[in-house]
């Protein structure tokens, strides 16, 4: 039986790994000259930055155990993790009593917070946090469940801040699927891990081993009732039994003729955009500018613009006497940039006076000239309410020789688009064994 992937993120090269490592015939194809799509290293005044993917955690399931058997190693990144609240840098080595003593949350609510945790203890350990499906007996709205449970100031502090610094969202308007799911990762002791020279070594690593056509847009997919084919942008047509669409939601939009309703539902997910502005600075940051952290995420309505920033070096992959700080916009204000045009100028203009608000004493060392900006229309999916129940209708209603892969069936974070990759691939190897 022959496979055909479309897309080589992170989705559709785990999906064409687990098929291939299981001896079957399977090829990607590849619009961009690339493997890793939202997982990607860059280089700006010689630093390594993340321009998709900023960094794993120990606690994902699929990716750590996949780096290790590539042979990628991965590696803690051990700087403090910090909030921004009120225009100052809240900086806490990743623990609960670390982020009561740095004021992140008082010492009342930390304590509600982790009796309610406690509560959920067995949900937590058992249930897969990058598998929407697992949490859709729980796809309400996240703010006031979350608020009730583990209290108002927690829930806004902590919940909200990593929803608009990480994911570019509201929690206004997420499911409390997504909330929980993320708590989970941190409900157990956990490392921010990395790779070297960045965490596109993961998806370059898998690439090695498969066959892929690169630059190779697919424009149109069309589906029969014992195969599919596509049609490539240059008019070619390939034929296969399976195909395996692991592209953006937007993207899957454009390509499926004639979804069913649940499909169409699930590839009209809504993404929030991104919008990231890589100041270079002309030397090391000191170990006290923004508190010393690696990561920090600004409190929803207390930072103008900003939803979170990163620095190279504390990653480990600042070139010597050279660093780089990505300032990432939130949702709101990336969608508005993006769409009015927003020049560079102007943008890393804005980036870095939220920066030197935070680090006056960085203002001598910025090099505007290197700086770069990112803008990523569709950088992840929205965790609206439905959506988890949605990939659980999905799941028991898929057939025939399309499967849908890629982030609009997961979480908004990067072992969640891996594990719709695998679940592909065993959709396919079932379709094969029943013939
Ligand atoms: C700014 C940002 C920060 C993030 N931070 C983190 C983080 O810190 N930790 C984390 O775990 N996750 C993070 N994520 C999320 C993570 O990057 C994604 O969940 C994951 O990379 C999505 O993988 P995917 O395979 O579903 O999609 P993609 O990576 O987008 O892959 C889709 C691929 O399909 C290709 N393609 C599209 N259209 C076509 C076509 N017509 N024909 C052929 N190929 C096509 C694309 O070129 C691309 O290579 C972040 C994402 C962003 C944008």
């Amino acid at each position: 039986m022959r496979t055909v992937v479309i897309g080589a993120g992170i989705a559709g090269l785990v999906c064409a790994d687990a098929l291939a490592r299981r001896g079957e015939d399977v090829e990607i194809y590849e619009a961009t000259s690339r493997a890793g799509g939202r997982i990607e290293t860059a280089s700006v005044a010689d630093c390594g930055v993340e321009v998709g993917a900023n960094f794993l955690s120990s606690t994902y399931r699929v990716l750590p155990r996949l780096a290790k058997r590539l042979g990628v190693p991965l590696r803690p990144i051990r700087s403090r993790a910090g909030i921004i609240t009120d225009s100052a840098v809240k900086a806490y080595k990743p623990s609960g009593p670390a982020m009561v003593r740095a004021g992140v949350v008082g010492w009342r609510d930390a304590a509600r917070a982790g009796w309610a945790l406690a509560g959920q203890a067995r949900r937590l350990v058992r249930a897969d946090p990058a598998d929407p499906a697992q949490w859709a007996d729980i796809d309400v709205p996240a703010a006031p469940w979350c608020a009730e449970r583990f209290g108002r100031a927690f829930t806004d502090a902590v919940i909200g801040s990593a929803f608009r610094g990480y994911y570019f969202q509201d929690l206004a308007t997420t499911s409390a699927s997504a909330a929980l799911a993320m708590v989970a990762y941190g409900a157990r002791p956990f490392t921010t891990l990395t790779a070297d020279p960045g965490l596109e070594a993961v998806p370059r690593a898998l690439a090695s081993g498969l066959t892929i056509h690169y630059d190779s847009p697919v424009a149109r997919l069309e589906r029969g009732a014992r195969g599919a084919a596509l049609v490539l942008a240059d008019g070619t047509s390939v034929e296969a039994d399976r195909v395996v669409l692991a592209v953006p939601g937007p993207r899957a939009a454009a390509l499926l003729d004639d979804p069913s309703p649940v499909e169409a539902e699930l590839i009209a997910t809504p993404y929030s955009p991104g919008l990231l502005v890589v100041v270079a600075l002309s030397r090391r940051l000191a170990d006290h500018e923004l508190g010393g952290a690696y990561g920090l995420l600004a409190s929803p309505g207390r930072s103008g613009d900003l939803a979170a920033l990163c620095a190279s070096s504390r990653a480990g992959h600042a070139a010597p006497g050279r660093d780089a700080v990505t300032v990432m916009f939130d949702g709101e204000a990336a969608g508005e940039c993006i769409k009015r045009g927003t020049s560079d100028e102007e943008l890393v203009g804005r980036a870095v006076e939220s920066l030197c608000a935070l680090a006056p004493s960085l203002e001598a060392a910025v090099d505007q000239a290197s700086s770069r900006v990112v803008r990523i229309p569709a950088a992840m999916p929205t965790c609206r309410v439905g959506r988890a129940s949605l990939v659980r209708r999905y799941r028991g209603e898929q057939s025939g020789p399309v499967v849908l892969a890629g982030d609009y069936l997961a979480f908004p974070w990067s072992d969640s688009a891996a594990l719709t990759g695998l679940w592909a691939a065993n959709r396919v190897r079932l379709a094969a064994e029943r013939g």
